[in-house]
Order: C-alpha cells, then structure tokens, then sequence
C-alpha cells in the first residue's frame, strides 16, 4: 500500500507584514524555535495552556515533516511580583519560584506536551544579559537614571514594526519601569533596574540590581539559537510591547534581522473575556482535573480550535472534547480487536484521502480543526462500513496508519488519562466522585452486554487506575471498591 500523501508547503501566518507565509527554514532541515515561557509566581492557568499546546501542536507537526527542532522554552522567575511574593514568604526567589517550576513541568507532562530541547531560567543568565546590556551601551543605545539602564527607544527607527504601532508622538525620555505595562503606550523600557530599599539584587558590572523582563528572552533565545533565529512565538499579549521590545533589544546590539517567523496565538477566554491571573477568571490544570476532567480531553479541546481563533472555555465544550477522544478511542480499539472478512474496500482509499487532508489543513497555518475534520470523517465511514459488513481486514491497516498520523500531533490516543492524574497526586477519590465511577461500571456492563470487549476492558483499567476494584456479585450485578 502506498502510504504517500504528498506533503506540500507550509505556510505560517507570519505577525510580522500579518498576512501568510510560506515557511522556509534558515538551515535546510533544521528549525531554531523560542518559545516564551511562564511566569512562574503562580500555577500556569489553562490559558498559558492553550498557548503551549499551541506551540507543541507547532513542534510536532514540524518534526513531523522530518525537520530538526531545536527549541527554547524560558521560565521566567525574576520580576516584581515573584519579588514581591518571595519577600512576603520570607524565601529567597528560587525557593519561591522552584514549587511552580515544577508545577510546570508535571502539568506539561499530563497534557503530553514534547519537552524542548532546553527549558532555561531567566535567573541562570544574568551575566548573559549583563553582557547584551553592555553591548546596546557600547552603540549608544542605553542610558542610565537613578541607576536602572533603559533603552532608547528614539535611536531604533523601526521600533513598533512588528505591531504597527504609531510611535510619532513619542516623547524622548518617557521610561516605563514596572513588569506591567499600559497598552500600545511605546516608552523607554528598562533593560536593568536599580533595586529598591531592601529589595533583593545581583552585584553587577553595570551596577546592582535585576535584568527587565524583555531582555531575558533576547539574550537566551541569541544564546541558544543564534542571532538570527526562524520561529518566535507566544500569546497576542506578548506581541505589545514584549516582542516589539525583544526585537529593538536584538537588533540595535546586533545589526541583523532577530527573527524571520511571528507566530501568536489568540486568547483563551471565559465569558467572552481573557482568561487571566489578573482578572481572576482562571482555572488551573489542575482544578479541571480534580473535578473529574481528563487530561485527554483538556488537550483536545485546546488542540481543536486553531491557534489564530479565540476559544471560548465552557465545562460543555469540554465534555464534548471528551466524547471526541473516547470516540477516537473506541475506533482504535474496533480496529484491532475486530474481526473482519478478507479482501478490501473503499474504506481504505478514504483513509489514504483522510490522510492528505489531515496533512493539508495542518500545512495550512496549522488549521487543527480541517485536519480533525478529515480524521472523523473516516471514522464516521469506517463505522458505517463496519455496522453493513462491508470493512474489510485489508483496511485496518491503512485506517490504523491514518490514526498514527493524527496521534503524532494531537497525542490523545493512548488510553493513559488514570496514570496522569495519580502522577499528578490525583489518583483516586479527589477525581473519581462516585457517580462517576458508577457511570463507568454502567458502560463497561453495557460493553459487555454488546460484546464490545475490547472497550470493557479498556473502562476496567481505566478504573484499575483510579484504584477502583470490581468484583461480580452472585445475583449477576457488579459491585465496586476503592483498592
Ligand atoms: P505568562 O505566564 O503570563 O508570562 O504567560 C505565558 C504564556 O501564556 C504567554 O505566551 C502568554 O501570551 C500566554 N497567555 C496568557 N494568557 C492567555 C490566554 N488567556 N489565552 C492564551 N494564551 C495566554
Ligand atoms: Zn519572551
């Protein structure tokens, strides 16, 4: 069986000039990607989520095409809350942030996102920044007041060329200092702040005190990556003035174009507004979890929605994602325990043409959901076709093959939802209430009932991993017990 689906060009929608792209890589083969990471003075919400799915959806489907990926991820744990937070605990920065770096971590692992090939803290380059700073005021484009550096906005012509932002009325000298900036308000920004009274500091060359929040992800990304690098990404907020910033910084010190590809992506919302630490609307990973939520699902309904749409957050859209991702299962497992006469039908040139337009919406600035569509339009025939007898046992393989395509990027396949939540410390009561388990026992007799052994057997371990035992009682009904 011929398996070819005959990739064609990707195209990004690059931010920088806004409209589409085809996307041809610095080095042939090879992707240099900076991804701009949490700020870790909290729990990542499923906001910050949906922009890391965003970015690992990107990562995989790049692989994918056999390119090496080579990205940076950055933490960053220096800023004036976490210096505010940490003092108010009585701890030293890193002991404050390292409980949510690690938070971090284990929630990227339940949303099975890929790691990058370096996960960096701001903290652990200072004299990186130290360095860069040095750099920009060696050319001219630093001052210092009151002993915090800043950056020179008027000296960098194309200042605001990512956003398109109007910087004529300017003023020279207008500086802003804070971590929190007004919006499409272009002032000075600081590149190294004098620290206040008390307040924790680094002893430096260029005087005591701590790096803004721009200058991290210039200096780890040029670090890393190089000075010219081909992918940078995060959410629409970090477009103004993160980005605009990071450009002025890397250019100004080094005279060559910082990145060739912009890619943002558009917020998570509650209620039709953004989902933010600030305005308290937000939900943690975690608190979806203990409310019985899988991470599976979570992932789907992040991955679904393609990246330059807004996704309004509702518990109803959750649940459908998990349908979607139980019916994708289901498949899966009809496919390899069904028995099936031999020869092969028009299922298999479905799942050949599944396969190509999966790859094309993808190619298409990773429209997730076109690929989805063509994936559940072979699972809606193949279904059809099994229910008539008409699936044959020559057509499992290329519909199993077309399934192994989606699952490298969307990753929700593998039925490992009750392993995630007890490494998460989630395990058992706090996300298995009792009607849920008993829902579950319910399906599994129906399964049973319908002779669909390989899905009661795939609910018995889902329960085993939520620790719950079942045992056949005389009178032919199942009870259950927590282990
Ligand atoms: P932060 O921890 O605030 O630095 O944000 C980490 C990442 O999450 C950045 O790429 C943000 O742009 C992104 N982000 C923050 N809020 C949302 C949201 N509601 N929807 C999507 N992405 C978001
Ligand atoms: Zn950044």
């Amino acid at each position: 069986m011929d398996y070819d689906t005959r990739m064609g060009e990707i195209i990004f929608h690059n931010t920088m000039g806004g409209r589409k792209e085809p996307f041809v890589p610095l080095q042939a083969g090879e992707v240099r990607m900076y991804t701009c990471g949490p700020t870790v003075y909290n729990f990542a919400h499923i906001g910050n989520f949906r922009t890391f799915v965003f970015q690992d959806i990107l990562r995989r489907f790049l692989r994918s095409r056999g390119l090496h990926v080579i990205q940076v991820m950055n933490s960053t744990d220096v800023d004036d809350r976490i210096i505010a937070n940490a003092a108010a605990e009585g701890v030293d920065i890193r002991t404050y942030t390292e409980k949510y770096i690690e938070a971090f971590l284990a929630d990227r692992r339940a949303l099975s996102l890929e790691m990058p090939e370096y996960i960096v803290r701001a903290t652990d380059h200072i004299e990186d920044m130290v360095k860069l700073i040095e750099r920009l005021a060696a050319k001219g484009f630093t001052y210092v007041s009151e002993g915090s550096t800043y950056f020179r906005i008027s000296k960098f012509p194309n200042y605001g060329k990512l956003t398109k932002l109007d910087v004529t009325g300017i003023q020279a000298g207008a500086r802003v200092d804070v971590d929190q900036y007004d919006k499409a308000d272009a002032r000075d920004f600081a590149l190294w702040k004098a620290p206040k009274p008390g307040e924790f500091f680094w002893e430096t060359r260029i005087g005591p005190g701590r790096p803004g929040w721009h200058i991290e992800c210039s200096a780890m990304a040029m670090k890393y990556l190089g000075e010219t690098i081909d992918i940078h990404s995060g959410g629409v907020d970090l477009a103004f003035p993160h980005h605009e910033n990071e450009i002025a910084q890397s250019e100004a010190a080094t005279g060559k174009r910082f990145v060739d590809y912009w890619l943002h992506a558009e917020h998570l919302l509650v209620n039709f507004e953004k989902m933010s630490k600030s305005l308290g609307n937000f939900f943690t990973l975690r608190d979806l979890l203990a409310k019985g939520n899988k991470p599976s699902a979570l992932r789907f309904l992040l991955a679904s929605v393609p990246y330059r749409r807004q996704l309004n957050f509702t518990q109803e859209g959750l649940q459908q994602a998990s349908s979607s991702v139980e019916r994708l299962r289901n498949f899966a497992g009809r496919l390899r325990s069904g028995k099936f006469p031999a020869g092969i039908s028009p299922v298999s040139e479905d799942a050949i043409k599944a396969e190509r337009d999966f790859e094309h919406g993808l190619e298409d600035d990773l429209n997730t959901a076109q690929a989805l569509a063509a994936i559940f339009d072979l699972v809606r025939e193949s279904n059809t076709a099994m229910d008539h007898g008409e699936f044959r046992q020559g057509d499992v393989g290329p519909a199993l093959h077309a399934l192994e395509i989606f699952d490298r990027i969307f990753a929700v396949l593998e039925d490992d939802d009750a392993q995630k939540l007890q490494a998460l410390g989630l395990g058992s009561e706090a996300s298995a209430p009792d009607h849920e388990i008993e829902v579950l026992v319910a399906e599994r007799q129906a399964a049973r009932k319908s002779r669909d052994f390989a899905k009661a057997d795939r609910i018995r371990n889902e329960l085993a991993g939520r620790g719950i035992v079942l045992e056949d009682a005389r009178d032919g009904e199942i009870r259950w017990k927590r282990k």
